[in-house]
Protein backbone atom coordinates (compact mmCIF):
# COMPACT_ATOMS: atom_id res chain seq x y z
CA UNK A 1 0.00 0.00 0.00
CA UNK A 2 1.58 3.28 -0.94
CA UNK A 3 1.52 6.41 1.53
CA UNK A 4 -0.56 9.23 2.19
CA UNK A 5 1.25 12.43 0.98
CA UNK A 6 -0.89 15.44 1.92
CA UNK A 7 -2.47 14.87 5.55
CA UNK A 8 -1.44 13.22 8.90
CA UNK A 9 -4.67 12.04 9.79
CA UNK A 10 -8.03 11.17 7.46
CA UNK A 11 -11.09 11.40 9.46
CA UNK A 12 -14.36 9.87 7.67
CA UNK A 13 -17.41 11.29 7.71
CA UNK A 14 -20.92 9.10 7.72
CA UNK A 15 -24.46 9.82 8.32
CA UNK A 16 -25.66 6.59 8.30
CA UNK A 17 -26.18 4.07 10.87
CA UNK A 18 -27.82 1.32 8.62
CA UNK A 19 -25.56 -1.28 6.77
CA UNK A 20 -26.43 0.02 3.17
CA UNK A 21 -24.18 -0.15 0.12
CA UNK A 22 -22.52 3.08 1.44
CA UNK A 23 -21.46 1.94 4.97
CA UNK A 24 -20.52 -1.81 3.66
CA UNK A 25 -17.66 0.45 1.11
CA UNK A 26 -16.57 2.25 3.64
CA UNK A 27 -15.60 -1.11 6.05
CA UNK A 28 -14.39 -2.46 2.99
CA UNK A 29 -12.17 -0.01 2.43
CA UNK A 30 -10.88 0.65 6.11
CA UNK A 31 -10.61 -3.59 6.68
CA UNK A 32 -6.77 -3.19 6.07
CA UNK A 33 -4.54 -0.99 7.49
CA UNK A 34 -4.46 1.84 4.70
CA UNK A 35 -3.35 5.26 6.67
CA UNK A 36 -1.52 5.96 9.10
CA UNK A 37 -3.90 7.98 11.27
CA UNK A 38 -7.48 7.34 10.56
CA UNK A 39 -10.40 8.41 12.58
CA UNK A 40 -14.43 7.84 11.64
CA UNK A 41 -17.23 10.70 12.61
CA UNK A 42 -20.82 8.99 12.44
CA UNK A 43 -24.05 10.91 13.06
CA UNK A 44 -26.17 8.23 14.75
CA UNK A 45 -25.48 4.99 16.78
CA UNK A 46 -25.82 1.32 15.62
CA UNK A 47 -23.60 -1.13 13.93
CA UNK A 48 -21.93 0.49 12.17
CA UNK A 49 -19.44 2.00 15.46
CA UNK A 50 -19.01 -1.94 16.58
CA UNK A 51 -17.82 -2.29 12.79
CA UNK A 52 -14.98 -0.21 13.06
CA UNK A 53 -14.33 -0.70 16.47
CA UNK A 54 -14.07 -4.54 15.70
CA UNK A 55 -11.48 -3.36 12.90
CA UNK A 56 -9.27 -1.54 15.53
CA UNK A 57 -10.32 2.32 13.80
CA UNK A 58 -11.59 4.51 16.43
CA UNK A 59 -15.27 5.68 15.29
CA UNK A 60 -17.32 8.12 17.76
CA UNK A 61 -20.88 9.11 17.51
CA UNK A 62 -21.82 13.04 16.99
CA UNK A 63 -25.78 12.94 17.96
CA UNK A 64 -27.76 15.29 15.54
CA UNK A 65 -31.67 15.28 15.31
CA UNK A 66 -31.41 17.39 12.58
CA UNK A 67 -29.85 15.59 10.23
CA UNK A 68 -32.34 12.71 10.49
CA UNK A 69 -35.51 13.67 8.46
CA UNK A 70 -33.63 16.12 6.06
CA UNK A 71 -34.51 14.84 3.17
CA UNK A 72 -33.01 14.29 -0.17
CA UNK A 73 -35.79 15.33 -2.27
CA UNK A 74 -36.73 18.10 0.34
CA UNK A 75 -37.59 21.93 -0.66
CA UNK A 76 -35.68 25.03 -0.05
CA UNK A 77 -37.88 25.91 2.61
CA UNK A 78 -37.22 22.87 4.59
CA UNK A 79 -33.48 23.13 4.46
CA UNK A 80 -33.87 26.33 5.63
CA UNK A 81 -35.77 25.42 8.60
CA UNK A 82 -32.38 22.91 9.58
CA UNK A 83 -30.03 25.32 9.85
CA UNK A 84 -29.65 26.66 13.46
CA UNK A 85 -29.63 22.48 14.05
CA UNK A 86 -26.95 22.10 11.42
CA UNK A 87 -25.38 24.58 13.09
CA UNK A 88 -25.05 23.43 16.19
CA UNK A 89 -23.84 19.96 14.87
CA UNK A 90 -20.84 21.71 13.03
CA UNK A 91 -19.26 23.05 15.86
CA UNK A 92 -20.34 20.06 17.84
CA UNK A 93 -18.07 17.85 14.68
CA UNK A 94 -15.50 21.03 14.33
CA UNK A 95 -14.31 20.32 17.86
CA UNK A 96 -14.03 16.13 16.91
CA UNK A 97 -11.45 18.06 13.93
CA UNK A 98 -7.63 18.44 14.27
CA UNK A 99 -5.91 21.49 12.26
CA UNK A 100 -5.17 19.61 9.10
CA UNK A 101 -7.25 16.96 8.76
CA UNK A 102 -8.36 15.39 5.52
CA UNK A 103 -12.05 14.80 5.26
CA UNK A 104 -13.63 12.11 3.42
CA UNK A 105 -17.42 12.53 3.87
CA UNK A 106 -19.20 9.45 2.76
CA UNK A 107 -22.80 10.38 2.43
CA UNK A 108 -24.65 13.91 0.98
CA UNK A 109 -25.30 15.12 4.79
CA UNK A 110 -21.98 14.33 5.73
CA UNK A 111 -20.37 16.25 2.78
CA UNK A 112 -22.60 19.28 3.67
CA UNK A 113 -21.90 19.14 7.22
CA UNK A 114 -17.79 19.08 5.74
CA UNK A 115 -18.95 22.07 3.63
CA UNK A 116 -19.88 24.30 6.53
CA UNK A 117 -16.84 23.25 8.85
CA UNK A 118 -14.54 24.04 6.28
CA UNK A 119 -17.20 27.80 6.01
CA UNK A 120 -15.76 28.33 9.81
CA UNK A 121 -12.06 26.36 10.14
CA UNK A 122 -9.88 27.43 7.33
CA UNK A 123 -7.16 25.24 9.15
CA UNK A 124 -9.55 21.97 8.31
CA UNK A 125 -7.41 20.01 5.71
CA UNK A 126 -8.69 19.01 1.81
CA UNK A 127 -12.39 17.61 2.17
CA UNK A 128 -13.43 15.18 -0.55
CA UNK A 129 -16.82 13.88 -1.40
CA UNK A 130 -16.84 10.37 -1.74
CA UNK A 131 -20.18 10.03 -4.26
CA UNK A 132 -22.39 7.12 -4.44
CA UNK A 133 -24.92 8.35 -6.21
CA UNK A 134 -26.46 9.44 -9.68
CA UNK A 135 -27.39 13.08 -9.41
CA UNK A 136 -30.62 12.97 -11.39
CA UNK A 137 -34.21 14.49 -10.53
CA UNK A 138 -35.39 10.60 -10.15
CA UNK A 139 -33.96 10.90 -6.59
CA UNK A 140 -33.07 14.70 -5.60
CA UNK A 141 -34.95 17.63 -5.73
CA UNK A 142 -33.56 20.18 -8.02
CA UNK A 143 -32.82 22.46 -4.85
CA UNK A 144 -30.50 19.48 -2.90
CA UNK A 145 -28.81 19.01 -6.48
CA UNK A 146 -28.10 22.62 -7.09
CA UNK A 147 -26.97 22.83 -3.42
CA UNK A 148 -24.74 20.22 -2.85
CA UNK A 149 -23.13 20.79 -6.49
CA UNK A 150 -22.58 24.53 -5.63
CA UNK A 151 -21.01 23.31 -2.44
CA UNK A 152 -18.95 20.76 -4.40
CA UNK A 153 -17.52 23.85 -6.44
CA UNK A 154 -17.09 25.52 -3.53
CA UNK A 155 -15.69 23.24 -0.62
CA UNK A 156 -14.59 19.94 -2.13
CA UNK A 157 -11.09 19.49 -3.46
CA UNK A 158 -11.97 16.35 -5.00
CA UNK A 159 -15.23 14.08 -5.91
CA UNK A 160 -14.52 10.70 -5.40
CA UNK A 161 -17.06 8.97 -7.50
CA UNK A 162 -18.09 5.10 -7.57
CA UNK A 163 -18.28 4.86 -11.05
CA UNK A 164 -18.35 6.28 -14.35
CA UNK A 165 -22.03 6.42 -14.60
CA UNK A 166 -21.96 8.48 -11.15
CA UNK A 167 -19.19 10.93 -12.44
CA UNK A 168 -21.49 11.62 -15.50
CA UNK A 169 -24.15 12.73 -13.69
CA UNK A 170 -22.26 14.69 -11.34
CA UNK A 171 -21.42 16.40 -14.41
CA UNK A 172 -24.35 16.91 -15.73
CA UNK A 173 -25.65 18.51 -12.87
CA UNK A 174 -23.04 21.25 -13.32
CA UNK A 175 -20.09 19.49 -11.73
CA UNK A 176 -16.54 20.31 -12.50
CA UNK A 177 -14.88 17.22 -14.01
CA UNK A 178 -11.56 18.18 -13.33
CA UNK A 179 -12.63 17.48 -10.11
CA UNK A 180 -13.95 14.39 -10.12
CA UNK A 181 -12.25 10.60 -10.15
CA UNK A 182 -13.74 7.50 -10.61
CA UNK A 183 -13.00 4.54 -7.44
CA UNK A 184 -14.90 1.62 -8.37
CA UNK A 185 -15.81 -0.54 -5.33
CA UNK A 186 -13.58 -3.61 -4.70
CA UNK A 187 -14.79 -6.47 -2.40
CA UNK A 188 -13.11 -9.30 -0.70
CA UNK A 189 -12.51 -11.75 -3.45
CA UNK A 190 -11.27 -14.31 -0.83
CA UNK A 191 -14.98 -14.58 0.76
CA UNK A 192 -17.31 -14.06 -2.27
CA UNK A 193 -16.25 -17.11 -3.60
CA UNK A 194 -17.51 -19.84 -6.11
CA UNK A 195 -15.77 -22.99 -4.45
CA UNK A 196 -18.67 -23.82 -2.49
CA UNK A 197 -20.93 -24.71 -5.11
CA UNK A 198 -22.69 -27.65 -4.17
CA UNK A 199 -25.27 -30.01 -4.25
CA UNK A 200 -27.14 -27.52 -1.41
CA UNK A 201 -27.85 -25.57 -4.50
CA UNK A 202 -31.27 -25.14 -5.22
CA UNK A 203 -32.42 -25.68 -8.91
CA UNK A 204 -34.38 -23.10 -10.30
CA UNK A 205 -33.90 -20.44 -8.00
CA UNK A 206 -33.56 -16.77 -8.75
CA UNK A 207 -32.11 -14.37 -6.20
CA UNK A 208 -33.03 -10.97 -5.59
CA UNK A 209 -30.49 -9.00 -3.15
CA UNK A 210 -30.45 -5.60 -1.93
CA UNK A 211 -31.88 -3.54 0.54
CA UNK A 212 -35.52 -3.15 0.12
CA UNK A 213 -36.82 0.00 -1.57
CA UNK A 214 -39.17 1.21 -4.14
CA UNK A 215 -36.94 1.33 -6.74
CA UNK A 216 -34.71 -1.52 -6.24
CA UNK A 217 -36.93 -3.65 -8.14
CA UNK A 218 -38.45 -6.31 -5.99
CA UNK A 219 -41.85 -5.83 -7.65
CA UNK A 220 -40.67 -6.63 -11.01
CA UNK A 221 -38.74 -9.72 -9.75
CA UNK A 222 -41.95 -11.05 -8.26
CA UNK A 223 -44.44 -9.85 -11.82
CA UNK A 224 -41.60 -12.01 -13.53
CA UNK A 225 -41.57 -15.05 -11.25
CA UNK A 226 -45.18 -14.88 -11.44
CA UNK A 227 -45.20 -15.57 -15.32
CA UNK A 228 -42.35 -18.84 -14.28
CA UNK A 229 -44.49 -21.50 -12.51
CA UNK A 230 -41.64 -23.72 -12.48
CA UNK A 231 -39.08 -21.32 -10.33
CA UNK A 232 -38.59 -20.10 -6.79
CA UNK A 233 -37.73 -16.80 -5.50
CA UNK A 234 -35.41 -15.59 -2.56
CA UNK A 235 -35.67 -11.94 -1.67
CA UNK A 236 -32.89 -11.03 0.69
CA UNK A 237 -32.44 -7.38 2.25
CA UNK A 238 -34.43 -5.33 4.57
CA UNK A 239 -36.09 -1.72 4.21
CA UNK A 240 -33.53 0.23 5.71
CA UNK A 241 -34.24 3.55 5.40
CA UNK A 242 -37.95 3.77 6.61
CA UNK A 243 -39.34 1.79 3.82
CA UNK A 244 -41.42 -0.32 5.70
CA UNK A 245 -44.88 -0.04 4.26
CA UNK A 246 -43.07 -0.77 0.85
CA UNK A 247 -41.71 -4.05 2.16
CA UNK A 248 -44.99 -4.79 3.32
CA UNK A 249 -47.00 -4.23 0.24
CA UNK A 250 -44.52 -6.22 -1.70
CA UNK A 251 -45.44 -8.87 0.65
CA UNK A 252 -48.80 -8.65 -0.35
CA UNK A 253 -48.30 -8.14 -3.79
CA UNK A 254 -46.50 -11.55 -3.59
CA UNK A 255 -49.67 -13.20 -1.63
CA UNK A 256 -51.90 -11.60 -4.62
CA UNK A 257 -49.75 -13.11 -7.42
CA UNK A 258 -50.06 -16.58 -5.34
CA UNK A 259 -46.28 -16.78 -4.99
CA UNK A 260 -46.25 -17.53 -1.15
CA UNK A 261 -44.98 -20.83 -1.78
CA UNK A 262 -42.32 -20.08 -3.82
CA UNK A 263 -40.96 -16.97 -2.51
CA UNK A 264 -39.20 -16.43 0.64
CA UNK A 265 -38.33 -12.57 1.95
CA UNK A 266 -35.20 -14.24 4.14
CA UNK A 267 -34.73 -10.20 5.77
CA UNK A 268 -31.14 -8.62 5.84
CA UNK A 269 -28.57 -11.33 6.00
CA UNK A 270 -24.98 -11.37 7.19
CA UNK A 271 -23.68 -14.55 5.55
CA UNK A 272 -24.42 -13.06 1.56
CA UNK A 273 -21.82 -15.22 0.03
CA UNK A 274 -23.77 -18.28 1.38
CA UNK A 275 -27.14 -17.15 0.49
CA UNK A 276 -25.87 -16.22 -3.38
CA UNK A 277 -24.03 -20.12 -3.87
CA UNK A 278 -27.64 -21.39 -2.70
CA UNK A 279 -29.41 -19.96 -5.80
CA UNK A 280 -29.35 -20.70 -9.47
CA UNK A 281 -29.66 -17.00 -11.21
CA UNK A 282 -29.07 -13.66 -9.71
CA UNK A 283 -31.53 -10.62 -10.70
CA UNK A 284 -30.77 -7.10 -10.29
CA UNK A 285 -33.16 -5.02 -12.42
CA UNK A 286 -34.13 -1.90 -10.54
CA UNK A 287 -36.78 1.17 -12.14
CA UNK A 288 -33.82 3.11 -12.13
CA UNK A 289 -29.89 3.24 -12.60
CA UNK A 290 -27.95 1.58 -10.74
CA UNK A 291 -25.03 3.93 -9.54
CA UNK A 292 -22.57 0.75 -8.80
CA UNK A 293 -24.35 -2.34 -7.49
CA UNK A 294 -21.95 -4.06 -5.11
CA UNK A 295 -24.30 -6.58 -5.24
CA UNK A 296 -24.05 -7.70 -8.43
CA UNK A 297 -20.34 -8.01 -8.52
CA UNK A 298 -20.59 -10.41 -5.37
CA UNK A 299 -22.92 -12.79 -7.28
CA UNK A 300 -20.70 -12.43 -10.00
CA UNK A 301 -17.29 -13.38 -7.65
CA UNK A 302 -19.73 -16.35 -6.47
CA UNK A 303 -19.88 -17.73 -9.45
CA UNK A 304 -23.38 -16.91 -10.53
CA UNK A 305 -24.86 -15.94 -13.61
CA UNK A 306 -26.56 -12.12 -13.45
CA UNK A 307 -29.98 -10.95 -15.20
CA UNK A 308 -29.05 -7.16 -14.57
CA UNK A 309 -30.77 -4.11 -16.06
CA UNK A 310 -29.11 -2.50 -19.14
CA UNK A 311 -29.01 0.30 -17.28
CA UNK A 312 -26.48 1.77 -14.94
CA UNK A 313 -23.07 0.78 -13.62
CA UNK A 314 -24.10 -3.08 -13.73
CA UNK A 315 -25.52 -2.91 -17.60
CA UNK A 316 -21.89 -1.85 -18.44
CA UNK A 317 -19.95 -3.93 -16.32
CA UNK A 318 -21.87 -7.13 -17.80
CA UNK A 319 -22.12 -5.96 -21.75
CA UNK A 320 -19.54 -8.02 -22.76
CA UNK A 321 -21.30 -11.51 -22.42
CA UNK A 322 -21.06 -11.42 -18.25
CA UNK A 323 -24.68 -11.30 -17.64
CA UNK A 324 -28.22 -10.95 -19.67
CA UNK A 325 -29.20 -7.44 -19.56
CA UNK A 326 -32.95 -6.17 -19.82
CA UNK A 327 -34.41 -2.93 -19.90
CA UNK A 328 -35.78 -1.64 -16.41
CA UNK A 329 -39.64 -2.19 -15.34
CA UNK A 330 -40.65 -4.73 -18.17
CA UNK A 331 -41.38 -8.56 -16.06
CA UNK A 332 -42.06 -9.96 -19.32
CA UNK A 333 -38.57 -9.47 -20.43
CA UNK A 334 -37.58 -10.35 -17.12
CA UNK A 335 -38.91 -13.27 -16.80
CA UNK A 336 -37.52 -14.32 -20.42
CA UNK A 337 -34.00 -14.11 -19.35
CA UNK A 338 -34.41 -16.18 -15.93
CA UNK A 339 -36.27 -18.57 -17.83
CA UNK A 340 -33.05 -19.04 -20.41
CA UNK A 341 -30.81 -18.73 -17.70
CA UNK A 342 -32.62 -21.26 -15.57
CA UNK A 343 -33.47 -23.79 -18.71
CA UNK A 344 -30.25 -24.13 -20.50
CA UNK A 345 -27.50 -25.53 -17.80
CA UNK A 346 -24.09 -25.10 -20.34
CA UNK A 347 -25.17 -21.16 -21.36
CA UNK A 348 -25.44 -20.81 -17.40
CA UNK A 349 -22.43 -22.29 -17.02
CA UNK A 350 -21.09 -19.90 -19.98
CA UNK A 351 -22.80 -17.14 -18.34
CA UNK A 352 -21.17 -17.71 -14.62
CA UNK A 353 -16.99 -18.29 -15.83
CA UNK A 354 -17.64 -14.76 -17.74
CA UNK A 355 -19.12 -13.17 -14.92
CA UNK A 356 -16.37 -15.01 -12.64
CA UNK A 357 -13.74 -13.66 -14.72
CA UNK A 358 -15.32 -10.05 -14.66
CA UNK A 359 -15.42 -9.95 -11.18
CA UNK A 360 -12.06 -10.18 -10.66
CA UNK A 361 -11.00 -7.03 -11.30
CA UNK A 362 -12.88 -5.75 -8.48
CA UNK A 363 -10.55 -6.75 -5.85
CA UNK A 364 -10.83 -4.80 -2.74
CA UNK A 365 -6.79 -4.25 -2.83
CA UNK A 366 -6.92 -2.60 -6.17
CA UNK A 367 -9.87 -0.57 -4.68
CA UNK A 368 -7.36 0.76 -2.14
CA UNK A 369 -4.64 1.44 -4.70
CA UNK A 370 -6.96 3.72 -6.46
CA UNK A 371 -8.47 5.95 -3.66
CA UNK A 372 -4.84 6.81 -2.18
CA UNK A 373 -3.72 7.56 -5.56
CA UNK A 374 -7.30 9.56 -5.61
CA UNK A 375 -6.34 11.17 -2.43
CA UNK A 376 -2.67 11.93 -3.09
CA UNK A 377 -4.07 13.76 -6.41
CA UNK A 378 -5.31 16.37 -4.02
N1 LIG B 1 -26.38 -6.62 1.87
C1 LIG B 1 -26.20 -7.43 2.98
N2 LIG B 1 -27.25 -8.16 3.44
C2 LIG B 1 -28.47 -8.11 2.87
C3 LIG B 1 -28.67 -7.25 1.74
C4 LIG B 1 -27.59 -6.53 1.27
O1 LIG B 1 -25.09 -7.51 3.54
O2 LIG B 1 -29.37 -8.79 3.35
C5 LIG B 1 -25.21 -5.90 1.33
C6 LIG B 1 -24.79 -6.39 -0.03
O3 LIG B 1 -24.09 -7.61 0.09
C7 LIG B 1 -23.96 -5.21 -0.55
C8 LIG B 1 -24.63 -4.01 0.11
O4 LIG B 1 -25.50 -4.54 1.12
O5 LIG B 1 -22.62 -5.33 -0.13
C9 LIG B 1 -25.45 -3.20 -0.85
O6 LIG B 1 -24.61 -2.44 -1.67
P1 LIG B 1 -25.02 -1.99 -3.13
O7 LIG B 1 -23.89 -1.20 -3.67
O8 LIG B 1 -25.41 -3.18 -3.94
O9 LIG B 1 -26.36 -1.14 -2.95
P2 LIG B 1 -26.73 0.19 -2.12
O10 LIG B 1 -27.20 -0.23 -0.75
O11 LIG B 1 -25.47 1.02 -2.06
O12 LIG B 1 -27.80 0.84 -2.90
Amino acid sequence: MGKLLNAQRVVFLSHSAELAGAEILMLRLLSEPMFDDVKVLLFSHGELREKFAALGISASVIETKSLHDFRRNGSAFSALSKIRPMVATTKNLSSHLRSGDLLVASSQKAFVLGCLVKMFRKDVGPLIWWLHDILTKEHFSSTNLRTVVLLSKLFASKVICTSEEVRSAYEAAGGKRSKASVVEPGIDLRIFTAEHETSRKRTKTAISLSRISPWKGQRNFLDALALLPDANGLIVGAPLFGEQDYFEDLKKHASSLGLDDRVTFMGHRDDVAEVLRSATVFVHVPDAPEPFGQVVIEAMACGLPVVVSNEGAPGRICSGGGGILVPPNNPSRLAEAINKVMSKPDYRGELARKAKTISAKYDAASMRRNFLRALNEV
